[in-house]
């Protein structure tokens, strides 16, 4: 955070209550709006008896006074804030500054207007959420796991609504950038089509707002309000699963964007064709545009990502740390980040200690527990699944027989085990009742195959999927 409360203690206080309150929260949504939030306050400082967060627009205090001014105040004073001090929020930076001197709009060229005209719609759509400064094209970090989502993501944000890429779709796990990507387009469009209209909205959020417009009587102002809008960012649409009545308003609101041209982006845990407890029609309006799958980053992309956080940040951290985290938290980014912020904590707090891998593994125990503990296949699962993908029974999987049928379904169930689980060769080889050199044999047949044969490679990454894994934990 760059306070003004540069100082040693104001920024310990800051980092300790902000901690405390993370802790203190009870639900995930708490702590998912802390973890999406606080990253946008600019500053903290202390004046007369007010602890005054600053953000960067007026919707921001809006929008945080009744989630984050409690909260924060009862992290602070269990801190050590005084009990005397309250906490607000006001708008700091640009809004509150002098006018630009020349220097200043030299610095920020194209900001001031496009800002204005933003915020006065913003005033009008009340119901559209704040967008994370931080998630921007230029601080998203492509790989192959998410090079196609990133493609369509720009292509969409160059050309709203003129593109086949409408509806936009993108699928997969939590902590993957979803959210992300769905914010740089917001981002770049505002920034290069000042006049358009973008409106990010979580589906839980659309959802409340509609069931007040009904409860107030007000579905005209809501649908027009929703109409109106250029760019439709919503975000977390497997929400509106089972909730039928809403769903159907949703489709006439999707409709008529659609219907004039606008552009709709969606993200999802899972792809359009498994949302569960969603209309068929629904979900074929979803599948008409581009759907595209973002996966779990490759061991390159993970540094990659590392590397840029830690410059970005213009922090130190040694290059066999950054290995260190890469090699062993393989989720998500957001666990990624969630590591690299321990480190940095751990840092900043002892800075004569110097950061070893070892102090590291100390740090980044139970998070790397909780990446073995998702990785816990049993080697009879991936029997099972790989079996019934293929139309066979578990014993073909495990029988001698050497017809061409049984012998890819074996040998890939055996990759599969080797890829999945910790299991050594031995292990397999016992489970399966054949020999290390089979199972040594089979791993390395499939592994020359996966990249002539695409039916394999999909098989594989069905499979994967099926087990709850990404295709890049067997592919990669
Ligand atoms: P999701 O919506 O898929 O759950 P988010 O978009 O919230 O995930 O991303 C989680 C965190 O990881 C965010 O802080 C985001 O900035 C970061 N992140 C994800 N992917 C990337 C990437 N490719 N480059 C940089 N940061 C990323
Ligand atoms: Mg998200």
């Amino acid at each position: 955070m760059s306070g003004n409360e540069q100082s040693g203690d104001g920024e310990k206080l800051w980092v300790e209550a902000v901690a405390r309150m993370r802790l203190n929260f009870k639900t995930d949504r708490e702590r998912s709006q802390a973890e999406r939030y606080v990253p946008m306050f600019v500053s903290h400082e202390i004046e007369g008896n007010e602890y005054i967060i600053g953000v960067s627009e007026k919707i921001q205090v809006d929008w945080f006074t009744p989630m984050f001014v409690a909260p924060l105040e009862q992290a602070l004073h269990e801190s050590g804030l005084p009990e005397t001090i309250h906490v607000r929020f006001a708008v700091r930076g640009a809004a509150t500054m002098p006018r630009p001197t020349s220097t200043a709009r030299l610095i920020r060229p194209t900001v001031e207007t496009p800002v204005a005209v933003q915020t006065a719609q913003n005033a009008m759509l009340s119901s559209t959420m704040p967008l994370n400064e931080n998630y921007t094209f230029e601080n998203f970090v492509k790989g192959p796991s998410n090079s196609f989502a990133h493609a369509s993501a720009t292509a969409v944000a160059k050309a709203p609504g003129k593109t086949y890429n409408n509806p936009l779709f993108i699928h997969g796990g939590t902590g993957l950038g979803k959210t992300h990507l769905m914010e740089a387009i917001g981002h770049f469009v505002r920034k290069n089509h000042p006049s358009a209209f973008v409106c990010f909205i979580t589906a839980e959020t659309f959802l409340n707002e509609y069931v007040n417009a009904i409860a107030n009587n007000s579905m005209q102002a809501f649908r027009d309000r929703y109409r109106r809008v250029d760019v439709l960012l919503l975000d977390d649409v497997q929400f509106i699963a089972g909730k039928k009545q809403f769903q159907e308003e949703f489709f006439n609101t999707f409709n008529s964007l659609m219907g004039s041209g606008k552009q709709v982006v969606m993200t999802s845990d899972v792809a359009p064709k498994d949302l569960q407890g969603c209309e068929e029609r629904l979900i074929g309006r979803f599948q008409q545009g581009m759907s595209v799958e973002i996966e779990s980053p490759s061991y390159e992309t993970r540094l990659a990502i590392l590397k840029y956080k830690v410059q970005s940040a213009h922090r130190l951290i040694p290059e066999e740390i950054l290995t260190y985290i890469a090699e062993n938290i393989k989720s998500h980014v957001r666990a990624l980040e969630g590591a690299l912020a321990r480190v940095a904590m751990f840092m900043d707090m002892n800075p004569t200690i110097p950061l070893t891998v070892e102090i590291a593994q100390n740090l980044l125990k139970n998070s790397i527990e909780e990446e073995k503990s998702i990785k816990d296949l049993t080697i009879n699962e991936i029997m099972q699944t790989v079996a019934a993908y293929y139309g066979v029974t578990m014993a073909d999987i495990t029988s001698p027989q050497r017809t061409q049928t049984l012998v890819i379904p074996r040998q890939l169930a055996m990759f599969l085990s080797r890829k999945l689980t910790t299991k050594s060769l031995t292990e397999i080889a016992r489970e399966f009742g054949k020999t290390h050199a089979t199972i040594h044999y089979a791993i390395g047949t499939i592994q020359q195959h996966i990249d002539v044969e695409p039916n394999l490679k999909k098989a594989l990454g069905e499979i994967a999927s099926k087990l709850g894994r990404k295709p890049s934990d067997v592919l990669d």
